[in-house]
């Protein structure tokens, strides 16, 4: 089966930030497969816009570039890409300053979607969102997309959304968590919505409990600096793992519609208990095989900042009481897995005398590296020993499902710039739902920060802290393996 491709109305993308990292890694080479796939009309354009002098050439080449580096496949296709960089130009712009902000009003047209993509420091946030509005180049329907960290604790998340507020309406703001753009991700909602199958069992009366596990090889490399002061609660729970646990735990909405998934996540996260310090591990990597510890890529050699956390998590409402959360994510463990796994409690009586090769149903829902679903299930052992019982998965792999072409699905970035060009705010962040995470955040590292509290060394390559095992056996549960 080939995915269906509807392009989309004329654009104009301005790229704030267009020769930095995110945009070179990500934004650039996704607008070019997107391109390639047949869903910018013709008259879609992308203008960079940063700090230094470029001609528009200057700015092609260095597209290219980063087309070839980072999407090496799909650079192959050089008529293509030709025909790409024509629709870039570049402006030179100053974000603090007069510089360049003519010339962009120039540039724009008013009869097509206008986008502004902030991929700049937060820092930058409200100067562009002034001299964009100041200068009167964002039209009353412009969309404006924001990169995360948005803020660092709740009294910045909501000063940033009240600079934003000053000059765009909410529905124009796009607040990007690019874990919503991952293909699994909203296959979650379609398994559990569409399926009459789960939602009777999708409770704590038939869930013992769900692991949601994001682990990276990588350290902090080379941006441990800025990761210092943020660790992995700002860095990674407080919005990725957080959108991951509303997905599982929301309620159905009662239409696939912006505002009403936005409603019944925010309800979600205003229903998590406080977690208690001893439902809170957290790790340091130490250095080995050439690698180096945490303390020396942060380069502050008394940090006290986690590069690891678990965390046991408790939603008090009337579907979840009883069933808790479990959430681990950090670097430099063992394997690059990003998984949820929902295990469901044991039938009420077995018939079958083989109780030892009995476990539980566990349906697992992988993220990355090889996005796809798969449901533990027992069934009799083959052959003639008897009525024993073990366990396999039903596959729901979308390569053998849906032919090889399905299983290319769009990376997250290209999934969500589209959705920000047809206008769905679907999978981005509402200013509330940012505001409620920060505010369930803030007293967890606030506590940690009050008792004074160490992270636990761990070696690198592993599955994380000892401590963390033990937050799951002394439940009588183990965490999934890390593979
Ligand atoms: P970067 O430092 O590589 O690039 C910053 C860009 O901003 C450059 O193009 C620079 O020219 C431009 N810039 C800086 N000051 C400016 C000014 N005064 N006026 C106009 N332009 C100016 O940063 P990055 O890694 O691309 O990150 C951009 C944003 O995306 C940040 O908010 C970051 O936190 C976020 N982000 C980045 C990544 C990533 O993988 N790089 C991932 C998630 C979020």
């Amino acid at each position: 089966m080939v995915a269906r491709v509807i392009p989309v109305e004329a654009f104009d993308l301005v790229i704030f930030g267009g020769t930095g990292d995110l945009a070179r890694r990500k934004i650039l080479p996704g607008l070019f497969r997107r391109f390639q796939a047949g869903q910018m009309p013709p008259e879609a354009r992308i203008i960079g816009a940063a700090r230094a002098e470029h001609s528009d050439d200057e700015f092609r080449a260095l597209v290219a570039d980063a087309v070839a580096e980072f999407m090496p496949k799909a650079a192959q296709d050089k008529e293509a890409l030709a025909a790409f960089l024509q629709r870039l130009s570049y402006v030179a712009i100053d974000a603090k300053g007069t510089q360049g902000w003519s010339q962009l009003k120039e540039t724009m047209r008013s009869d097509v979607v206008q986008a502004y993509y902030f991929s700049v420091a937060p820092a930058l946030f409200g100067d562009i969102a002034l001299r964009l509005t100041d200068n009167g180049i964002a039209g009353p329907d412009a969309r404006i997309v924001v990169e995360k960290p948005f803020g660092r604790d709740l009294a910045s998340a909501r000063a940033l959304n009240e600079t934003l507020a000053k000059h765009f309406t909410e529905s124009q703001i796009y607040r990007i968590d690019h874990y919503l753009g991952k293909e699994t991700v909203q296959n979650l909602m379609a398994v559990r919505f569409a399926n009459i199958l789960f939602e009777p069992l999708w409770k704590s009366e038939y869930i013992d409990h769900v692991q949601i596990t994001v682990a990276e090889t990588v350290g902090v490399n080379g941006r441990g600096a800025y990761y210092d002061k943020s660790g992995t609660m700002r860095d990674m729970v407080q919005n990725h793992l957080m959108q991951l646990l509303c997905l599982i735990a929301m309620e159905p909405p009662y239409h696939f519609d912006p505002d009403a998934v936005r409603d019944e996540k925010l309800k979600v996260i205003r229903a998590l208990d406080p977690v208690q310090p001893q439902d809170i591990v957290r790790g340091q990597y130490l250095g080995g095989g050439g690698e180096g510890s945490y303390l020396e890529d942060s380069e502050n050699p008394h940090s006290r900042t986690e590069s690891y956390i678990a965390l046991k998590v408790a939603i008090s409402n009337w579907r979840w009481k009883g069933t808790p959360f479990y959430l681990r994510t950090g670097k430099r463990l063992r394997a690059r897995a990003s998984e949820i796994a929902v295990t469901f409690r044991e039938p009420p009586h077995s018939i079958f005398d083989d109780a030892e090769g009995w476990r539980e149903n566990v349906l697992v829902i992988r993220l990355q590296p090889d996005e796809g679903m798969h449901l533990m299930v027992m069934i009799k052992e083959p052959g003639p020993g008897g009525m024993r019982l073990t366990q396999v998965p039903l596959d729901m792999s979308f390569a053998t499902a849906l032919g090889p072409e399905a299983a290319e699905v769009p990376d997250a970035y290209e999934r969500l710039i589209m959705d920000v060009i047809r206008g769905n705010q679907t999978l981005f962040m509402r200013g509330d739902e940012v505001e409620a995470a920060w505010a369930w955040t803030d007293p967890i590292i606030e506590g940690w920060e009050a008792r004074g509290d160490r992270p636990q060394p761990y070696d690198a390559g592993t599955s994380g802290p000892e401590d963390a095992l033990m937050l799951m056996h002394r439940d009588g549960r183990r965490w999934r393996e890390i593979k």
